[in-house]
């Protein structure tokens, strides 16, 4: 308890005094945009090469560790292909971000994230995580259902479910209209929505991106938590969610039936 409120004690006064350096020194807008930038490169990307890297790193406890077996994994040549499509998917996002972010700005309207320099404290950064998770929950769960009806299936939803043995990168290989709608606006609504600070809304971009990463990873890691999302790419019909809330209320939390028949 003693060391743990001395090295917050150490640490918060640094992270205010840094984060009150940045506000001084660009504007509002800079600092969403680059922000958000690093934390996807942070988050999504570096964890997402790590994951893959494995498998060239250390084949056999890559082997031992992958939910499904080696004939169904991705070739190299889809594995590039994977890259081009999510680089392109991040591109677009940024410059659709940087576009509102301008737009809002030539317009006179602010930010709608609290980007302002007292730093949100802990307790509220917990809250409205904690109430962020069940809003993307409601809009990711049901964004991906509609997806799965066929007239939206085949020339939209298809393109994610290329991957029937996913990689990390995976999670974001998807058409445009997909990422946009399924991916990227379910996360970064919520704390919109809620009016959050800005730093709350990279902590549950952050924690998005790595879960999304892990769940796309194809490994066993973390109590197995990629193979709820993982099965939903192997059999398409069930765990349509990501926490699991709303697959149990539909009913459609199938794991156990599909894994024993
Ligand atoms: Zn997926
Ligand atoms: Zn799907």
């Amino acid at each position: 308890m003693e060391a743990t409120k001395s090295f917050l004690d150490q640490v918060l006064p640094q992270a205010t005094a840094s984060w009150a350096h940045i506000m001084a020194n660009y504007s509002p807008q800079k600092i969403e945009f680059v922000g958000t930038l690093i934390v996807q490169l942070l988050s999504f990307w570096l964890p997402s090469i790590c994951y893959m890297l494995l498998e060239v790193i250390a084949p056999s406890f890559s082997q031992r560790h992958k939910i499904q077996p080696a004939p169904k994994q991705p070739t190299c040549h889809e594995i590039a292909h994977c890259f081009i499509v999510v680089l392109q998917n991040q591109i677009l996002t940024s410059i659709l971000h940087l576009i509102l972010i301008s737009a809002a700005s030539y317009a006179g309207i602010k930010s709608t994230y609290r980007i302002e320099t007292p730093l949100p404290a802990p307790i509220e950064i917990l809250r409205d995580v904690v109430l962020s998770l069940l809003i993307r929950e409601a809009l990711f769960y049901y964004s991906h259902r509609i997806l799965h009806i066929p007239a939206l299936y085949i020339p939209i939803h298809k393109k994610h479910h290329r991957f029937t043995a996913p990689i990390a990168l995976a999670a974001q290989f998807a058409h445009p209209i997909e990422h946009i709608f399924a991916n990227t606006l379910p996360i970064s609504l919520p704390p919109q929505l809620l009016g959050s600070h800005v730093v709350t809304f990279w902590v549950f971009l952050a924690y998005e991106l790595v879960n999304t990463a892990t769940v796309h990873s194809g490994y066993d890691f973390f109590h197995n938590k990629a193979k709820m999302h993982d099965l939903h790419h192997e059999k398409f019909n069930l765990n349509y969610g990501s926490l699991g809330l709303l697959d149990w209320v539909h009913g459609t939390d199938q794991l156990k039936k599909h894994r024993t028949a």
